[in-house]
């Protein structure tokens, strides 16, 4: 580990909570093999000199995230499995520094002649979502997404392929998911993953709700600690896990009355 890392007890501490996070990813069953990533903005936790950067690999970027300019992320490596990151975080995620105008990084957490690899592929999206949090300057520093599978069985479903119906059906399904996912989950019909369309909607999606659902594919979820945002991933696989225990129980749930739900509502508003 490089001894930036091991100096800065609140970027010790941000890694250690993103191996335990990534634990629970994979014992839930929602990152086989090199499934999910996570990116956190560690900005206000590290600046590096420029002398301890400038000469390490530089990698441009197809878009330029002028928010984000100087910005530094812990990010999770492509191809890296979760339950290897739970062991070894810095051998499966690596340190980036964006540079000034914010059209490449350098990967500054790497040796120069060690085994080194890249960030997650869908580090586009990722980093889209971050400008976007930049845009509006809301307190969110992370970007989280996995393969729910609880809430990727839904969006097999055409009748729940709709924001409203599956709102509906998560929030009706336990008290505490309406209080702890007031805003919802948003839906993101399919698109090509990595594509420069799913990244876009994605974006989208996120700037009403802080789940957004991938039909047929997973969650991305975005929130102020690893924590937080496995937290609300987590809420909202419990209730649609409740629905389909109903449903495999042979029963259809009755669910919370719309009135039920409001009195919820209204204890969430001044949660
Ligand atoms: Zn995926």
């Amino acid at each position: 580990m490089k001894a930036f890392i091991h100096k800065n007890k609140d970027l010790k501490n941000i890694i250690r909570e993103t191996a335990e996070i990534a634990g629970y990813l994979w014992q839930r069953g929602w990152a086989e093999r090199n499934a999910s990533n996570i990116s956190v903005n560690i900005t206000d936790v590290y600046q590096p000199e420029i002398s301890e950067y400038s000469t390490f690999p530089f990698y441009g970027l197809q878009v330029s995230y002028s928010k984000l300019a100087g910005n530094l992320f812990f990010v999770t490596g492509t191809g890296k499995r979760m339950r290897d990151l739970t062991r070894k975080p810095m051998k499966n995620a690596l340190i980036l520094k964006l540079n000034d105008n914010a059209s490449g990084y350098w990967i500054i957490s790497q040796k120069m002649d060690g085994e080194n690899f890249l960030p997650t592929s869908e580090l586009p999206t990722h980093l889209g979502i971050h400008q976007m949090i930049a845009e509006r300057e809301s307190m969110e520093k992370v970007v989280m997404h996995t393969h729910a599978h609880d809430l990727v069985t839904l969006t097999h479903a055409k009748q729940f392929c709709d924001e409203d119906v599956l709102n509906k059906l998560l929030w009706s399904m336990h008290p505490e998911t309406v209080i702890f996912v007031p805003k919802g989950v948003g839906f993101v019909p399919y698109r090509l993953p990595g594509s420069i369309e799913i990244a876009t909607e994605t974006i989208k999606s996120l700037q009403n709700h802080d789940v957004a659902m991938w039909e047929k594919h997973g969650v991305f979820a975005i929130g102020k600690s690893v924590a937080d945002t496995f937290d609300l991933i987590d809420i909202l696989a419990k209730s649609a896990k409740i629905y389909f225990l109903c449903r495999s129980a042979d029963f259809v749930p009755e669910s919370f009355t719309d009135g039920q739900l409001a009195e919820l509502r209204k204890l969430a508003d001044n949660f």
